[in-house]
């Protein structure tokens, strides 16, 4: 399929509606994305059709279905290039993937006094689940900080490296700057470091190709519905080599080779750390929208993206009073402004009488808020299916919001 922007709108019927009377114009995709056509149809077909719950029947359609489950796995292994499907664990999504990997890292590989270090721009699930870790086993965390531009500090991620040092968690992309974070370089350092590293994909996924053999991170986590899928699916991948040494995160059905009253043995990989139902219908409804990314080029995604990027930037830049949050020169996906003393939410308001979706507040980084000394943002974000059309009208709403204050 060629990048033609006509025929991809085409494919999100949610692009096709009103709101207050007007055009929908959707800057809302780090929050979440629209769902082409395909992968709402692959979700009803599933039920439809196949649906069963799978890994534990016999009969026909229990066996289709796990086949599909299992293909799903496959689609995500080859998308990320993992080395083997069975470093693809399903989960609800990035918040769960990091919440997994804060448990059973921590019950297995941390001890009283050890360190963890994250960035100080991270989104709340990659801050308090490692909070909650350091607080059970007694640990220490520690913070990469961010300059007024929003760019990490890397002399001091290097300084905060030491012998203690178990874990690095940062995120390759911020939600809320926008921040292309280099983690080539921070988990090349975390490894030299003998730490090991996660790398929180939620808003890289779908803004950039991710080899995670080629990155050598331990592990890496994103979400389903930020790139066109469902929501309640993600995936977390990690090294089978951390994998198998780990405790699992939660017990239950699926996740055991033999129970008997007194002991359980656990399954393998992925199942150790899959217990109870899985999603197995979002899991396809994942696959289909990681082939349709795929068919329509990852490269040329991104060198759409970067266009509407490039284009918002010089349309905001030229709107007096407004501050953009997040001016790092490696940036993606989303645009945080303010205008001098107006309230995000008003702003939000306005565009939204006008069928433009923003998100304002927070976006779920407060840290980030509490250093600019601000109550929230106006974010922007594109997604694939935005124009440079879109991006103009955007702006040129903001420019009358901004002067009517
Ligand atoms: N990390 C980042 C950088 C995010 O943007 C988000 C979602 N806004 C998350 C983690 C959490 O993703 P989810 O809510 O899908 O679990």
């Amino acid at each position: 399929m060629s990048f033609d922007l006509t025929t991809i709108r085409q494919q999100f019927p949610a692009l096709n509606q009103k709101i207050h009377g007007k055009d929908l114009l959707y800057f809302d995709n780090s929050a979440t994305t629209l769902k082409p056509q395909c992968v709402i149809d692959a979700i009803s077909e599933y039920y439809a059709t196949i649906n069963s719950n799978i890994h534990r029947g016999i009969h026909y359609l229990s066996q289709r279905s796990t086949e599909r489950y299992e293909q799903a796995r496959e689609t995500v292994c080859r998308f990320i290039n993992a080395a083997n499907s069975c470093e693809v664990i399903f989960t609800r999504g990035t918040t769960e993937g990091i919440n997994l990997v804060a448990f059973s890292v921590g019950e297995t590989f941390i001890e009283e006094g050890d360190e963890i270090i994250i960035s100080a721009m991270e989104h709340h699930s990659n801050l308090v689940p490692w909070q909650m870790l350091c607080e059970r086993k007694r640990c220490k965390l520690r913070f990469i900080p961010f300059n007024t531009d929003g760019v990490l500090d890397m002399d001091v991620y290097k300084s905060l490296l030491n012998e203690r040092t178990r874990l690095v968690a940062v995120t390759a992309v911020s939600n809320t700057l926008g921040t292309i974070n280099p983690i080539k370089e921070i988990i090349q350092l975390a490894h030299e470091n003998n730490s090991l590293i996660l790398i929180d994909a939620a808003q890289a996924i779908q803004h950039m190709p991710i080899d995670v053999q080629a990155l050598d991170c331990d592990f890496l986590a994103f979400s389903g519905h930020k790139i066109y899928g469902p929501t309640g699916i993600g995936v977390l991948w990690g090294k089978e080599s951390l994998l198998d040494k780990m405790a699992p995160y939660q017990g239950g059905g699926d996740m055991i080779e033999t129970v008997s009253l007194e002991k359980t043995i656990y399954n393998k990989l992925p199942f150790k750390f899959e217990a109870g139902t899985s999603n197995y219908v979002d899991a396809h409804g994942l696959a289909v929208a990681l082939d349709y990314v795929s068919s329509l080029g990852i490269e040329q995604i991104v060198a759409h993206e970067h266009q509407l990027m490039v284009h918002a930037t010089e349309g905001f830049k030229q709107i007096e009073n407004l501050t953009i949050y997040g001016n790092s020169p490696d940036k993606a996906g989303a645009i945080s402004f303010l205008f001098n003393g107006v309230h995000p939410a008003d702003v939000g308001m306005i565009l939204d009488k006008q069928g433009i979706a923003v998100r304002t507040g927070t976006h779920c980084t407060e840290p980030i808020m509490q250093f600019y000394g601000i109550p929230g943002t106006v974010r922007a974000s594109f997604g694939l299916y935005n124009t440079l059309e879109e991006i103009d009208i955007l702006v040129s709403m903001v420019k009358r919001v901004s002067m009517m204050f």
